[in-house]
């Protein structure tokens, strides 16, 4: 399983169908994409492999900003409705997420009330926590980190807001999860080999720290929101 993400010039589609190609090693049930553009974000999924996945993409859709995932299900059976992304009530919120959320159902009891679930995983409490956390008037990052405050258990996330243009939002905990750096573009990672096709900068993210990347720019924050500087590596094709 894993995640890819790249937000600059290009054709984002291409790149994270590609991306999630050089991720198939790790194993997978189902794999999908999400991309963002004028209208705001299309979601495209599948139950199985990515050359499914890659048929199901309308090539038609205009797009330099994106996430991916391979699915290993943890949480709900693999199916198409599993597969990520997920969406949150009003569609306004797209996620990806690797790993296993402990108390998604004590969260689900105490905060989600009332809001139907369109998934069976663990992973949908966390995109809907979000949006919640903005009707009450946080902003996108703040509810971000609000969310992964609540959160027990592991996570790689790439979140995206049909509202908020050239940004994904990125964090961790106990699952891997790079950002690589480009010249006009950044881009997201399990691995960097899924990415090594447009960068070998990388720069490597602890846990809970919150990473909002834009095209231009990558800000790396604590939960608390102070400022992290980190420099990125090289990284090399391990053969
Ligand atoms: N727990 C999530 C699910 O079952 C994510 C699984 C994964 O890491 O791919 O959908």
């Amino acid at each position: 399983c894993g995640i890819v993400g790249y937000i600059g010039e290009l054709d984002a589609k291409e790149i994270l169908l590609k991306g999630l190609e050089k991720l198939e090693y790790r194993g997978y049930d189902s794999a999908g994409i999400a991309v963002r553009h004028e209208d705001g974000v299309t979601i495209f999924k599948e139950k199985g492999r990515i050359a499914d996945l890659r048929e199901a993409v309308d090539e038609d859709v205009a797009t330099n900003t994106g996430i991916g995932h391979t699915r290993w299900a943890t949480h709900g059976v693999p199916n198409r409705l599993n597969a990520h992304p997920h969406q949150s009530a009003s569609g306004r919120f797209t996620l990806v997420h690797n790993g296993v959320i402990e108390n998604y159902h004590l969260l689900q009891k105490t905060y989600l009330k009332g809001i139907p679930m369109k998934s069976d995983t663990d992973t949908e409490v966390i995109v809907q926590l979000v949006e919640l956390f903005v009707k009450d008037g946080l902003e996108t990052a703040d509810a971000f980190r609000k969310t992964l405050s609540l959160l027990h258990g592991s996570y790689a996330l790439a979140l995206l807001d049909a509202e908020v243009a050239d940004t994904i939002f990125v964090a961790k905990n106990k699952s891997p999860l790079l950002v690589g750096v480009g010249e006009g573009f950044n881009v997201v990672a399990s691995d960097a080999m899924a990415m090594l096709q447009v960068t070998d900068q990388f720069v490597e993210l602890h846990d809970k720290e919150v990473v909002i990347v834009h095209k231009g720019s990558v800000q790396i924050s604590k939960l608390d929101g102070t400022h992290v500087e980190r420099a990125p590596y090289t990284a090399e094709l391990d053969m």
